[in-house]
């Protein structure tokens, strides 16, 4: 397992900026982000293939059976779930994966790849979280009213991951994500040398 990429899990509130921060580390072309499956209907300009993989109840079931996640999770009614393959071949190919899940994900995956990174991305505050959920625009209140709900829940959990973050500016979040990607490549155990 020496030569393969990072396993890196983001979490965080939805609205905390996940999205933003993978994009940014995506522009360095050893950095991939896994494309979930979800049977929540497409938000916005989301398109099938980009930011998810639409998928029916029934087909994600049968994925489920076919023991094609690495994990899967509930949130709010829907599923999600990340492919296993595509995660599998990047690391194999030395590229570090994102995987940007909610923490019940985060949990499993911790449990079948015990060497990942996992990353909790910390809003500054829950006015300015409210803010932003608000901002997108693609979100009735009543959705917004259950994402504040299910984000208090969440900030508890911040205290499980590797490390946690504050997205207040984009520009310094992303750079400490960098920074941690560089110190946890460092580590001994992965440097490759018998020590
Ligand atoms: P949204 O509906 O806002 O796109 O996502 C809702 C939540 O599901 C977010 O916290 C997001 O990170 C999480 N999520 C997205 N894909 C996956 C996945 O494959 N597995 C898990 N466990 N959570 C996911």
């Amino acid at each position: 397992m020496k030569n393969n990429g990072l396993l890196l899990v983001i979490s965080g509130p939805a609205g905390a900026g996940k999205g933003s921060v993978a994009s940014e580390l995506i522009k360095d072309e050893n950095i991939r982000l896994s494309i979930s499956a979800t049977t929540r209907a497409p938000r916005g300009k989301e398109e099938n293939g980009r930011e998810y993989y639409f998928y029916e109840r029934e087909q994600f079931e049968r994925m489920i059976e076919e023991g094609g996640f690495i994990e899967y999770a509930q949130y709010l009614e829907n599923y999600y779930g990340t492919p296993k393959k595509p995660v599998d071949d990047w690391r194999k190919d030395g590229k570090d994966v994102i995987l940007e899940i909610e923490v019940q994900g985060c949990e499993i995956v911790k449990k079948a790849v015990p060497d990942c990174v996992s990353i909790f991305i910390m809003p500054p505050s829950m006015e300015i979280l409210e803010k932003r959920l608000r901002g997108r625009g693609t979100e009735t209140e009543e959705n917004v009213q259950r994402r504040m709900k299910r984000a208090g829940e969440e900030l508890v959990l911040a205290r499980n991951y590797d490390y946690v973050v504050v997205n207040d500016s984009l520009e310094d979040c992303v750079k400490n994500v960098k920074a941690i990607i560089t110190a946890e490549k460092l580590r001994s155990e992965r440097s490759g040398f018998e020590i």
